[in-house]
């Protein structure tokens, strides 16, 4: 019998109606712990050495996991990358002292070939062999020795704990040890939280500087040495809704969370950068006069998208924890119609309001159990189904239409100039099928 769970999310207890008014019945969340099918948080690495430059990351763990690196990032071929798995192989507790070595003599060499790795992360993994291994000491032991111009940190990106996009999270959970304290007196800042492509942190940043909030940090930084000083006059702003523990940890710290629907498509990047404005003092007339150009832009590059796949239903399959936000964004600016919205999590101090402005009717679901799952999108027959690689090869084969989640991880979507690719990524395989047909 499969472990299931129906329970029901909150609504607002009021309604544009006004204080009082009856709230609409609350939607059931479906939730379920069964067989899933999610890459692990190894997975994020691809994403992540791209964006701190002077920062390393060294996988300890098996052959399956050098391999799966390797072929998720497999365009690094050419270039020198900024991962590399230590292999462990199997060994008894007896041998854990030469495991310590081996990691210590990996380390060496590394950091002799690559003298300017100024950030060392050691990601763990799930082989027995790996479990084993203290990491968190071998950090400590590690930074003692090749301090103090190398930090070392670890995370976990074992698939027992984490699905990809936590590998983020856990990362940058861990960068925060090395955030300095900000003193209580500290002049407000601003700090947007998750990992942007460069080209759209500036384009943010332009946004934020047009409005007059000046004092704007981006959190990973691009160098391992520009961590911002988090305290109390901190206010962030996350781009990512599955940052779970690094939110956690920024309030434990005294940072105040800025919780707004998530910066995808026009109106999405339009909520998210009215809840920097509004935090700031900056005024409406100041906050339209920056905004309305690029969210015209967006509107403009969302209408041709918008004619192709109004009243097309979508399903989405969990895998990334964006899908909460992708649906709100699918429903409300491209006018698809969300049949079910699975997400691998559910924080709904994160997304609950996103998840409230979807439609009625729409089951959403956390968790897995991929078989029940299939049969529920095949009864559904959407016209487009968003899914993890493994699930989509079979799914085309019975003549449904997939998009890759994790494309939607990899490629620029944040934002208003990028509104237009991010609609283009649901509108490609439909218009592809089309052709197909012909
Ligand atoms: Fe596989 Fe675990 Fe390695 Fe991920 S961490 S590649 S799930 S062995």
């Amino acid at each position: 019998m499969t472990p299931l769970d129906i329970s029901f999310r909150e609504r607002p207890r009021t309604n544009e109606a006004g204080a009082g008014a009856v709230a609409p019945a609350p939607a059931p969340v479906l939730r379920q712990r069964g067989q899933r099918e999610v890459f692990c948080g190894l997975t994020s690495i691809v994403w992540l050495h791209r964006k701190i430059q002077d920062a390393f990351f060294l996988v300890v763990g098996s052959r399956t996991c050098a391999h799966l690196i390797q072929s998720a990032a497999g365009v690094m071929v050419f270039a020198e990358p900024r991962f590399a798995t230590a292999i462990m192989e199997e060994r008894d507790l007896a041998g854990m002292a030469d495991a310590n070595d081996e990691l210590d003599r990996v380390v060496d060499e590394l950091l002799a070939r690559r003298p300017n790795i100024k950030m060392l992360f050691l990601v763990g993994s799930c082989p027995s062999e790996v479990i084993k291994l203290d990491l968190s000491r071998a950090a400590q032991r590690l930074s003692r020795r090749h301090g103090p111009g190398l930090s070392v940190l670890n995370y976990s990106g074992s698939g027992i704990e984490t699905t990809f996009t936590q590998g983020e999270d856990a990362c940058l959970a861990s960068l925060l040890e090395q955030a300095p304290a900000a003193p209580a007196s500290a002049a407000e800042q601003l700090v947007v939280v998750g990992v942007l492509p460069d080209i759209v942190e500036d384009q943010f940043r332009r946004l934020f500087t047009a409005m007059g909030i000046k004092d704007v940090a981006f959190f990973p930084p691009r160098r391992a040495g520009e961590i911002p000083a988090i305290g109390p006059g901190m206010r962030f702003l996350l781009t990512q809704p599955f940052l779970t523990e690094t939110s956690q940890r920024l309030e434990d710290m005294g940072a105040k969370p800025l919780r707004a629907p998530f910066p995808f498509g026009s109106q999405g990047t339009t909520d998210w950068l009215r809840a920097a404005a509004t935090a700031f003092g900056v005024s409406d007339a100041t906050f339209e006069a920056v905004v309305q150009p690029a969210q015209a832009r967006a509107e403009r590059a969302l209408a041709p998208h918008r004619r192709a796949l109004e009243g097309k239903s979508i399903f989405f399959f969990p895998d990334s924890q964006l899908e909460p936000s992708l649906a709100r964004f699918a429903y409300e600016e491209l006018g698809m119609r969300p049949i079910e919205v699975g997400t691998p999590y559910l924080n709904r101090d994160l997304v609950g309001a996103e998840i409230d402005r979807l439609p009625t009717g729409v089951t959403v679901s956390e968790g897995q159990d991929v078989d029940l799952q299939l049969d529920r999108c095949r009864a559904a027959r959407p016209d487009l189904t968003v899914c993890g690689l493994g699930l989509a090869n079979p799914l085309e084969a019975e003549g449904l239409t997939t998009k890759w989640s994790i494309e939607l991880v990899f490629s620029p979507i944040h934002g208003f100039d990028q509104a237009g690719d991010l609609a283009n990524l649901f509108a490609r395989p439909l218009a592809r099928r089309a052709k197909l047909r012909l």
